[in-house]
């Protein structure tokens, strides 16, 4: 705004307007304004209807560092997808195993210095141990102080079955402790 009232900059300025306006470029804008982080995690490949199951799983809402959520981004792999980018934080291996849940191809990119510092492709586990809510109510696991615990039927759809009570669960059913 103050640039403005200088003289002569008025024409530069509709220049860099007219510029920014332009349409075809806006995914590649929005990748570049979530691009720099100095350390922290990037993962992506995200589908899309799993961005915010990923948020609630890092507790991103609490997390007092930077966090950039793009959705909707083409991906040639997966159709569509997102990148979140989490400032000044590492994850756990039970964050990681949870995120294999709902995003079975997700990368996780590890940031030092604005630099990828390691790769990790999630792996679906093959036992899910105290992560995902039994959706039988008479289970258990809802009814006493219980871990869950499920077997991987299918990883891709995700396809469960309670340890307990035996019930079949599918990617639809999964609720995140
Ligand atoms: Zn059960």
């Amino acid at each position: 705004m103050a640039r403005r009232k200088k003289k002569g900059r008025r024409g530069k300025e509709k220049i860099r307007a007219k510029k920014v306006i332009q349409a075809p470029k806006e995914e590649l804008k929005r990748e570049l304004k979530i691009s720099a982080i100095d350390e922290g995690t990037v993962i992506d490949h995200i589908p899309t209807d799993a961005t915010f199951k990923v948020v609630d799983i890092l507790d991103l809402e609490n997390h007092s560092g930077i966090v950039s959520i793009a959705t909707n981004l083409q991906s040639k792999t997966i159709g569509r997808k997102a990148i979140i980018k989490v400032g000044g934080k590492s994850l756990t291996q039970s964050e990681v195993n949870k995120i294999a849940i709902v995003a079975p191809d997700a990368t996780v990119n590890i940031i030092k210095n604005y630099d990828v510092r390691e790769k990790i492709k999630v792996k679906t586990p093959d036992i899910i141990d105290n992560v995902v809510k039994c959706s039988n109510p008479v289970c258990i696991t809802n009814n006493e102080q219980v871990p869950t615990k499920f077997y991987v039927l299918k990883k891709d759809p995700l396809k469960i079955k309670c340890h307990y009570c035996e019930r079949s669960m599918g990617k639809e059913d999964i609720e995140i402790i």
